[in-house]
């Protein structure tokens, strides 16, 4: 459709701009019309130069990226092919201020959007970096994370891409809030959001059905720090991601933190548009791996600590053990441990222990490791691991690494020489002797029968909820 020619080119840019908005008007839809075309002002006209002055330069640069083709042709067709197009920017408190242009007060609150009930996501009182226990998994994440709190938005981490390998509960969002906790304490003065993405979304899509969009635009604008969670949540949202491709923009021009937390590989956000993907190489990208047994202990013990829980040093190794995968297990597992202690008064062991886990159902299933068995006997014994794989030959020690040997041989397909190697060294022939001489006890004697089938149970993972056989105590 071609712009029908007026025929004499009007003087002032009132009307310039007024005959360049009816085309335009037919030419977008009623929403974008109102969002970014009603708020332009026709600022000047000279020499078939048109100057339209812009609420900001996010704007500025929205209307350039979007729009450009379509003013610039409206204009030629009217003023003529010398037609040109340019822009001022009403001031803010990040762009200077144009000396004829009124200056906005700053925004520091969200805009009212009705029907929007959390504006902010509240963060969590104990996700703070002193909370987090720091290990191989985490450890250049909690480096940057402290640099950030620091020297917000000039480390080189700017911006901070976390994310995971399709895990979960592994600490991002722990550590995301960490950093907001951390820049606000050190710089009470600066604005630091926490947003997850898919709040920001809904946060846009309120803004603009309310007609508060620029509202919404100059609260994220004026951010000193911008933490986004989950941005996987932005995948396919076309217009969410514009406005935050050009959001990121701005931030990051001025020096403004950004934090972008993923549940999986940068590369791997299907849904993303490219361009923004290619922002996040910006700075560092840095992923939280599943934490090794050791810290999986020391995390399990802070927890632990937060209850005010007390548990045997041989359970905490086993629950270490057991849950491999997640921390957000771990806290489960030692919720319910809490509550079953206190509303029922148990006895805080090893059986208690399994109902807790059988109910959250955490260990991956099918794949009963050496380490587990180890763990699992070494528990149920009241042993430690080391015992088992020590050299000393104290007669329950003997028998609890017997038992050990002979679960390994049943459950792994390691050879009898590998399973020498891992309990203390010992020889081929004495793995052979331990199995032959539990296989002998089991037809003898019903006691130690029954331990060994309790035993079975728990790796089988099908336990009674009581144990009959040796019961671990609570360590006072
Ligand atoms: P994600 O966002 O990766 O899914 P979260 O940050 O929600 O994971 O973490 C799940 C839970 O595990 C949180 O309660 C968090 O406090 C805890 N957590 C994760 N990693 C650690 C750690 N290294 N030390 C202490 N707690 C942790
Ligand atoms: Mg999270």
């Amino acid at each position: 459709m071609s712009v029908p020619r007026v025929p004499s080119a009007p003087k002032t840019c009132t009307a310039v701009w007024e005959q360049c908005l009816a085309y335009i008007k037919t030419q977008v839809d009623p929403q974008s019309f109102a969002t970014w075309f009603a708020p332009i002002v026709p600022y000047r006209y000279d020499k078939q130069v048109l100057t339209i002055q812009v609420p900001t330069k996010f704007f500025y640069e929205w209307i350039e990226e979007h729009y450009f083709d379509l003013i610039s042709k409206v204009l030629r067709d009217y003023v003529g092919p010398g037609g040109r197009l340019e822009y001022t920017i009403l001031a803010t408190s990040h762009t200077p201020a144009n000396p004829v242009a009124p200056v906005p007060p700053k925004k520091t609150k969200l805009p009212k959007l009705p029907g929007l009930k959390d504006h902010f996501t509240p963060l969590h009182p104990l996700y703070t970096l002193d909370n987090l226990v720091e290990g191989d998994c985490n450890r250049l994440a909690c480096v940057a994370a402290q640099a950030i709190i620091k020297k917000p938005g000039t480390t080189p981490f700017n911006p901070m891409i976390l994310y995971t390998d399709n895990l979960v509960g592994l600490g991002k969002t722990h550590i995301a809030q960490a950093i907001v906790h951390g820049i606000r304490e050190a710089y009470p003065l600066k604005k630091v959001v926490y947003i997850p993405a898919n709040s920001f979304t809904s946060q846009f899509i309120d803004a603009l059905r309310h007609n508060v969009l620029q509202d919404f635009i100059d609260y994220y604008m004026g951010v000193d720090a911008l933490v986004m969670d989950d941005v996987q949540f932005l995948a396919g949202k076309e217009k969410t991601q514009e406005l935050f491709f050009n959001l990121f923009n701005h931030l990051h021009q001025l020096d403004r933190q950004i934090v972008i937390v993923s549940d999986r590989k940068p590369r791997e956000l299907v849904g993303l548009q490219e361009r923004l993907l290619s922002r996040f190489k910006w700075g560092l990208t840095v992923s939280l791996e599943v934490p090794d047994f050791e810290t999986r202990v020391a995390i399990i013990r802070k927890k632990l600590a937060q209850s005010q829980l007390k548990l045997a040093e041989e359970l905490v190794e086993y629950l270490a053990s057991g849950i491999e995968t997640n921390v957000r297990d771990i806290e489960g597992v030692i919720t319910s441990l809490a509550a079953h202690g206190v509303l029922q008064q148990a006895k805080i062991d090893l059986a208690l222990i399994h109902q807790v886990l059988d109910d959250i159902d955490t260990r991956v299933p099918n794949e009963v490791s050496l380490d587990y068995i180890q763990k699992t006997v070494a528990a149920h014994c009241k042993v430690s691991v080391r015992d088992l794989t020590s050299k000393s030959r104290k007669r329950e020690l003997v028998v609890a690494r017997q038992i050990a040997i002979y679960f390994t041989k049943q459950h792994t397909d390691y050879s009898l020489k590998r399973i020498g190697q891992h309990f203390g060294g010992r020889d081929h022939s004495t793995i052979v002797y331990a199995i032959q001489s539990v296989q002998d006890r089991l037809a003898t004697d019903r006691g130690f029968k029954a331990t060994v089938e309790e035993l079975k149970r728990m790796i089988n993972r099908n336990i009674a909820p009581r144990s009959r056989g040796i019961v671990v105590d609570e360590r006072k």
